[in-house]
């Protein structure tokens, strides 16, 4: 039985835990650790750790954080199998597809290698009379960041590599679900010769989220998670004066067009909606089927998914593996008979499919189809393996369908039509928009996040606008005097 405590100040935490709680192995449906939950004491004592070490590295050269970065780069490269495995064995992902999260996370920290780039200011040089004037950008200090369960490893990479390149000091807050990945990332922070302090992890519930928002040390909080809670974080974080970014839940559609070649557009269905059983904020959970595509498209989708091999993460072969946790399942699965009850029609049944034997936390891919909007399984984000497909008459009524959906997170087009590609780009509300590509995650060098429901804040993640975030602006005017600036001007300055 694994035993998961905190990570401050460069070190595990000694102390004994108030509370618990359970983590399982989905695959087997067992207990296999127990990971400590934080006080507020606690999350005290990550912020003062990372308040301690945040003068000294804000000073660090940026040529230092860089080689730091570059180091930690190799080892989490050198280290990416273990680190699947060790996805896999809580979330219960498939090592591929765990693999595939590890490489994207690390592409945020590559992008981050180039910080001493991604921090030049600008300069003027005699904006009035021998005045120059320049822009510098300096870190906030300390800052957190709250992860969800679905991506242990990608989702925090897609904020700490920025945060700690800009000089900032960090304290994650990982699911409590998965907590294992964030604690080996830190150990692999300290072997790249982070100074400690700089990346803290505290695990736990509302209790330590709520302590890292009310304290008055740290300035940014980057959320991911469910629309709920991002939306309260966002509410409560700004309230006490904090930055913050919080990105929240999705329902993302994929729009058929009759000219789309079918077979691609199944296999992208099928892939992005039944990839990590579903658990993916960028998953297709909605094909709008524009007439008269809707049956061939709906039996393209059922062959695939029939032939879809669900299994345990870790044994080669398994295309989809479990779901987190049982309670979970049960969620997902109430949706299929409420579904039929609503008026959808079962064309694939998950229940029915060929599962492993044994407690885990299965549930085989299931296709809703004849799905309406006002269906519970259409309303909520249902975040398993569960596809629903809308049938719709032409493209501007998918088009209202998605403009009345209140996510806004990601969605695809699939057409041959380069005219209805580029009209569908510029008028879907949507904050990542792929065309024939049905999982458009930005690359770390752009910035990830939605629309509507799917984020509160200004800012997205990574690329330049995580530069922005986890850093503040400053404007320097500066003269050298010599005697021919002399004498008193009351009046405001100009560019004289
Ligand atoms: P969640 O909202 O339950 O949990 C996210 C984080 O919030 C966790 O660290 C959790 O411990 C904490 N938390 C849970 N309840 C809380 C409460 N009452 N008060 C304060 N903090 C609380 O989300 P999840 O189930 O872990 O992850 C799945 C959700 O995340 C889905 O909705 C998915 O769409 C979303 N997600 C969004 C993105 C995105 O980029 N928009 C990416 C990944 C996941």
């Amino acid at each position: 039985m694994k035993h998961i405590t905190h990570w401050i100040g460069g070190k595990p935490w000694t102390g004994a835990a108030e509370r618990q709680g359970d983590v399982y192995d989905p695959a087997t449906g067992q207990v296999s650790g127990h990971v400590d939950f934080a006080s507020a004491d606690d999350v005290e004592a990550a912020v003062a750790a990372a308040r301690q070490a945040f003068p000294a590295w804000r000073d660090a050269s940026l040529a230092k954080r860089a080689n730091i970065l570059f180091a930690f780069r190799e080892l989490v490269h050198r280290h990416r199998e273990e680190l699947a495995a060790l996805i896999g064995s809580e979330h219960g992902k498939v090592e591929s597809d765990a693999a595939g999260e590890v490489a994207r996370g690390l592409e945020v920290v590559e992008f981050a290698c180039g910080i001493p780039h991604l921090l030049k200011g600008g300069y003027s040089e005699n904006v009035s009379t021998r005045v120059d004037s320049y822009s510098i950008r300096q870190p906030l200090g300390v800052v957190a960041g709250i992860t969800p369960f679905n991506f242990p490893a990608m989702v925090p990479m897609w904020m700490f590599p920025v945060a700690i390149a800009c000089g900032n000091t960090f304290i994650l807050k990982p699911s409590e679900k998965d907590p294992s990945t964030a604690l080996r990332l830190a150990e692999l922070w300290q072997e790249a010769g982070l100074p400690e302090g700089v990346f803290n992890v505290v695990h736990g519930d509302k209790v330590s989220v709520d302590a890292l928002l009310a304290h008055p040390d740290v300035r940014a909080v980057s959320f991911v998670g469910s629309t709920p809670i991002a939306r309260y974080v966002y509410e409560t974080g700004t309230a006490y004066g904090k930055r913050v970014q919080a990105l929240g839940g999705a329902k993302n559609h994929m729009l058929v067009l009759p000219d789309a070649d079918l077979d691609l557009a199944a296999d992208a269905a099928v892939s992005a909606g039944f990839g990590s059983a579903g658990e993916r904020c960028m998953a297709i959970s909605v094909v709008v089927a524009v007439d008269p595509v809707g049956d061939e498209l709906v039996a393209k989708i059922k062959e695939r998914v029939a032939g879809l091999t669900v299994g345990p993460g870790s044994e080669a072969g398994s295309e989809m593996g479990p779901l987190v946790t049982g309670q979970h399942r049960d969620k997902v699965a109430s949706h299929l008979d409420r579904g039929i009850a609503q008026g959808a029609t079962l064309a694939v049944d998950g229940r029915e499919h060929a599962l492993p034997a044994g407690e885990g936390f299965w549930l085989g891919p299931t296709v809703l189809d004849h799905v309406g909007p006002q269906m519970d399984c259409y309303q909520d984000e249902i975040f398993g393996p569960v596809l629903s497909v809308v049938r719709t008459p032409s493209y501007d009524a998918g088009m209202e369908l998605i403009a009345d959906n209140p996510y806004g997170n990601g969605t695809a087009i699939f057409t041959n039509d380069g005219g209805a590609a580029r009209r569908f780009q510029n008028e879907v509300e949507v904050g990542m928009v792929g065309v024939n590509v049905p999982i458009p995650v930005p690359m770390a060098y752009y910035s990830f996040g939605g629309w509507k429901a799917s984020l509160f804040g200004d800012t997205h993640v990574h690329g330049a606008e995580g530069v922005h975030f986890y850093t503040r602006g400053k404007v320097v005017t500066s003269r050298w005097l010599d005697p021919t600036h002399g004498g008193v001007n009351l009046g405001f300055p100009t560019n004289g």
